[in-house]
């Protein structure tokens, strides 16, 4: 019997020739193609850590993560200006006003910026703040949105879509691709699964990472903020993802001196389990750098 619209991963070069393996032999079985987003380099080299606030909801909030983040050893940071909620009753973010304050925290600390573009409409906008373009899940389909995105001159970090499957994330960032930029950077954030909803939020699809460094160059990071929504989950999944391969993780902190977030409050952990996760990716690269040389 034959489905209409079936896809597995053979099909992949059909699905994806700029961006998967078996089309692209300069890169081998291994090679990652690097993507730098400032001084910051993912796919070679030193796992990258990204952490911030969930949403960037106020200034002093905002400023007072960044430099924890800073103080932690993180290379990067990340907070929503624009959420994408469940419901249109809830905080939406603080848009422009948000990015603005996204630039002030990258003035203090030097950190380059990853938020979220959700509108084709606001891209323009959205790139003249962000260092890195950031595609959520619940975008990974928006196929305007990705073809907007890919012409905007930006690093994306493109986040699996929650019911995604390997073929269909790989043709989402294809359509990046096919615009001329294949500064792309994937990101597994847990999938909607069996067990997905009862003790975690989402199930952390950690076995994908291995699948995606065998079928594409493109760097692969976990977030185990959104993949768990358990806050004491968070650091085993982040230790348990660069076992798995993973070039970084994206974490979402928070410091509740100032109140609680307003948005994913359960899965924020702090400043110090964030350092914590940073020495754990520095020791794992030395470590394998010089298992690699002996
Ligand atoms: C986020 O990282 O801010 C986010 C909303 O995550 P996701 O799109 O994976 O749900
Ligand atoms: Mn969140």
């Amino acid at each position: 019997m034959k489905i209409s619209g079936q896809l597995t991963l053979h099909d992949l070069p059909r699905v994806c020739p700029l961006l998967c393996r078996q089309t692209n032999p300069r890169f081998g079985d291994f090679q990652t193609r690097e993507v730098a987003v400032g001084e910051v380099r993912f796919g070679t080299g030193r796992p990258v850590v990204i952490a911030g606030p969930c949403a960037v909801e106020s200034h002093d909030q905002t400023l007072a993560v960044a430099r924890a983040v800073k103080r932690a050893g993180a290379d990067m940071l990340r907070g929503g200006a624009y959420k994408p909620r469940t419901s249109p009753h809830e905080f939406q973010g603080t848009g422009v006003e948000g990015l603005c304050i996204l630039r002030i925290a990258r003035e203090e600390t030097g950190l380059p910026i990853v938020t979220e573009v959700m509108d084709t409409r606001l891209v323009e906008q959205v790139a003249e703040y962000a260092d890195m373009l950031q595609i959520g899940s619940r975008n990974m389909q928006n196929y305007p949105l990705l073809a907007e995105v890919g012409r905007a001159g930006k690093p994306v970090l493109l986040k699996r879509g929650m019911a995604a499957s390997l073929a269909e994330w790989l043709g989402a960032a294809e359509y990046i691709a096919k615009q001329g930029n294949l500064d792309i950077v994937l990101c597994e954030r847990g999938i909607k699964a069996f067990a997905a909803g009862e003790y975690s939020r989402f199930m952390l699809d950690l076995n994908v990472v291995p699948a995606v460094l065998a079928n594409t160059f493109l760097p692969v990071i976990v977030d185990p903020s959104h993949a768990t929504g358990v806050a004491s989950m968070v650091e085993p999944a982040s230790r348990a993802a660069l076992e798995f391969g993973s070039h970084g993780v994206m974490i979402e902190v928070a410091d509740f001196g100032l109140g609680r977030p307003r948005c994913d409050a359960d899965q924020a952990i702090s400043g110090e389990t964030l350092a914590r996760i940073v020495r754990f990716a520095d020791r794992y690269y030395e470590r394998s750098v010089m298992e690699h040389a002996a």
